[in-house]
């Protein structure tokens, strides 16, 4: 990503943030394969009926992406007159079944959607608990369960706070977070004589 008008802290945050997101993407990989975990062909479900929530750092990859291609106005006065939009707005919904769907920013959408269902905690017993999704459990039981090569939220979360010690890392809705990340940049391109485009 180019990223050539903002400050070099924002930049060097992104690209560490982005980092993690590529070392959260190898050990759910090897989670999915050791366990044989895997979500069905185009199921959104995550997407489409919970309020996901992630915190406005986590959107800065994504908001800086949105003004250098131009989109980020549009997407900005969207959210401003639709505050009560609860499903994701990069979420895009099969016409006759709303849980099939596909994320349009696959590839720099946040860590929450990056390991949910492949993720999990440590239990009062000391031991890894998968979060497994509904479908997951649904479907695949037997297979939903942890192993020793499971990803630990909290393990990431850690990790990408320490980041910026100054951001405020409280969870938001997905598209509130969005939106202080939207504006967020658009603050920081305002004091910059270039365009992100
Ligand atoms: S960013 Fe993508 S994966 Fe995350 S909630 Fe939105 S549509 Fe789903």
């Amino acid at each position: 990503m180019n990223q050539p008008a903002l400050p070099e802290r924002t930049r060097q945050f992104i690209s560490e943030l982005q980092a993690a997101w590529v070392e959260i993407d190898r050990q759910t990989t090897a989670f999915q394969q050791s366990g044989g975990l895997s979500c069905p062909a185009n199921c959104g479900r995550c997407c489409a009926r919970h309020t996901v929530e992630v915190s406005m750092p986590e959107m800065l990859p994504l908001a800086a992406d949105l003004w250098q291609r131009g989109e980020a106005e549009e997407y900005i006065a969207f959210l401003e007159n639709n505050p009560d939009e609860k499903v994701c707005v990069f979420y895009r919904p099969q016409p006759a079944n709303r849980e099939l769907g596909y994320c349009s920013v696959y590839q720099i959408r946040p860590s929450l959607c990056r390991l949910f269902g492949f993720a999990g905690r440590i239990n009062k017993y000391g031991q890894r608990q998968l979060n497994a999704c509904e479908v997951h459990k649904q479907i695949q039981p037997e297979k939903a369960v942890a192993n020793d090569q499971m990803p630990l939220f909290e393990q990431f979360y850690h990790r990408i706070s320490g980041l910026d010690a100054e951001f405020d890392w409280t969870p938001l809705p997905i598209n509130q977070a969005l939106l202080a990340a939207l504006k967020k940049i658009g603050f920081l391109l305002s004091f910059s004589s270039t365009s992100l485009r």
